[in-house]
């Protein structure tokens, strides 16, 4: 082998060497690409939720603010609600639980949420990690767990 044709030889062999590191690199940065938007989708359901539970707190301090004017005779006869509907003392009441149903619903959804999205499922027959809506296992075929919430 001549001096021209070792080096070509050391050449590509490196260039391959190369394109091979070349892929692992960008597959390590792809998959943590997914991970920091999977976090951050996390931290932003985690947001949502704090700001949510916050605004319970103000919903149910209101609830008991409204009685407790109620329960003094400092309530007016008729309140305005932000929407212009006239209410008296015990639709202004109903209408803060109301709203209070409707936060706890949201407030449980994102719970929901960030419960599956933290603890993905596994198979019990062959441990590979499945979707949370998965039925069956996609490597073995094991009938996987209803983890619906009750
Ligand atoms: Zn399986």
């Amino acid at each position: 082998m001549d001096k021209d044709s070792r080096i070509n030889q050391i050449l590509s062999h490196l260039a391959s060497a190369a394109s091979i590191a070349g892929n692992g690199v960008s597959e390590a940065v792809n998959s943590a690409g997914s991970k920091v938007e999977e976090k951050y989708s996390e931290f932003k359901l985690k947001m949502d939720l704090a700001r949510l539970k916050e605004e319970m707190d103000k919903l149910l301090a209101n609830v008991g603010r409204t009685m407790y004017m109620i329960h003094i005779g400092a309530l007016a006869d008729a309140q305005k609600t932000e929407d212009g509907a006239v209410l008296d003392a015990q639709e202004t009441i109903d209408n803060l639980l109301k709203q209070a149903d409707q936060k706890q619903a949201e407030i449980d959804a994102i719970s929901d949420t960030l419960a599956k999205t933290s603890g993905k499922q596994s198979c019990a027959v062959c441990n590979k990690v499945a979707g949370n809506d998965d039925k069956f296992c996609s490597a073995c075929g094991a009938k996987l767990p209803d983890n619906k919430p009750e």
